[in-house]
């Protein structure tokens, strides 16, 4: 080790040293100044609080996750603060929970960014990307990589605060009724994708169409449409998909990691109670954490169902069909950005924070997967 390495190496350890010992002086003047705050809270102040949700009521594993989140703030409150969940279309319609939350009419929905692409075409840049960013780097860019503060930014002219709040791990690539050979087999193909993924099958020659989830499975079993995105093996499994369908298509290049979101209304967040906004997030955060080991665990469990009940074709698109539908979301992303500078901005620091953490993921989880199985 040269002489001055070795001299940086040790003013890091004595800064590291000098940081853990203030770091310990300021968690005892945290301690004294939590504990001045917490005169001034009034423990006798009840904070009711509503949640509407994008997903059908009692939804396997987001609506239920919902549900377990409001019992953990009541607890972890000692029942001064209680979320009601309404499932999509108990308390107002699936996808008005940014307008209801942004006026302040509800305190929080939970859903995807992507459900607003409509008001802010930026918006499903903090879900998903085609060919994009996985759950695991998408976590690390909004926790630790600046997306948060990006998406802060971009939620406040509506009185919002966005938290990141669970994700469904790589989706399927969905369920087919012809086989998908070449890209021609896309070409005037009806499926029901929407989002992002929908504007670069279209791109491809694909026609996506818009069906509401409790219509799919008829439309896929008249022939209404030709194929369908859901979710992965468990939800698919139990809307019956692989009974109307002969091909399931993976992986799923249109969301390789969607991002789900709690937002409140970020006014009301702050007059909550130093103490009550800490539940909040921590509660999210281990919902977050929640969802993803669920899903991965139960959708292990339904694949292997699927494998076992059906004669369904488990299969991967081909890989010219991949680079196909990559070159069409190149085209779409670069129209987007084209369009409008706040989309630009975020794309291009979700493509920097990108580029530099793959070659990293390059030599750990890519290589871990490929080569230990
Ligand atoms: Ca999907």
């Amino acid at each position: 080790m040269s002489e001055k390495k070795f001299n940086n190496r040790r003013s890091f350890i004595q800064k590291a040293g000098s940081a853990a010992l203030a770091g310990s002086t300021l968690g005892l003047a945290a301690c004294t100044s939590a504990g001045e705050k917490n005169i001034n809270i009034n423990f006798n102040n009840k904070y009711r609080w509503k949640m509407t949700t994008t997903w059908p009521p009692n939804f396997p594993v987001v609506g239920e996750g919902c549900k377990m989140m409001a019992e953990w703030v009541k607890e972890m409150s000692g029942g001064r603060m209680e979320i009601t969940v309404y499932g999509g279309g108990e308390l107002i319609p699936a996808l008005e929970g940014f307008d209801a939350v942004s006026s302040g009419a509800v305190e929080m929905n939970h859903g995807a960014a992507y459900y607003w692409a409509g008001k802010l075409q930026c918006a499903p840049f903090f879900t998903a990307v085609p060919f994009g960013m996985n759950a695991q780097q998408m976590g690390s860019w909004i926790i630790s990589g600046g997306g948060q503060q990006l998406w802060e930014e971009v939620y406040a002219p509506f009185d919002l605060l966005p938290i990141i709040c669970g994700n469904t791990g790589v989706q399927m690539g969905g369920w087919f009724n012809k086989e998908v050979n070449t890209l021609d087999d896309i070409k005037g193909l009806k499926m029901r994708i929407p989002g992002l993924g929908g504007k670069v099958f279209a791109q491809a020659g694909g026609t996506p169409i818009l069906v509401s989830g409790g219509e799919i499975y008829t439309n896929l079993e008249r022939g209404v449409i030709d194929a369908t995105e859901w979710i992965g093996p468990y939800h698919d499994y139990n809307m019956g998909f692989h009974q109307v369908a002969k091909y399931y298509y993976y992986p799923g290049w249109h969301e390789p990691g969607p991002v789900l979101e709690l937002i409140c209304n970020k006014s009301k967040f702050a007059e909550l109670p130093k103490d009550l906004q800490e539940i909040v997030r921590t509660a999210a955060y281990r919902l977050n954490r929640w969802m993803m080991a669920e899903f991965d665990a139960k959708n292990g469990e339904y694949l292997q169902k699927i494998k076992n009940e059906t004669d369904v074709q488990i299969t991967a698109f081909p890989k010219n069909v991949l680079a196909g539908l990559k070159k069409a979301t190149n085209e779409v992303i670069s129209d987007l950005v084209e369009q409008d500078d706040q989309t630009r901005k975020i794309y291009e620091h979700y493509s920097s924070f990108r580029n530099q953490i793959n070659p990293w993921m390059d030599i750990s989880e890519k290589i871990f997967y490929n080569e230990m199985g």
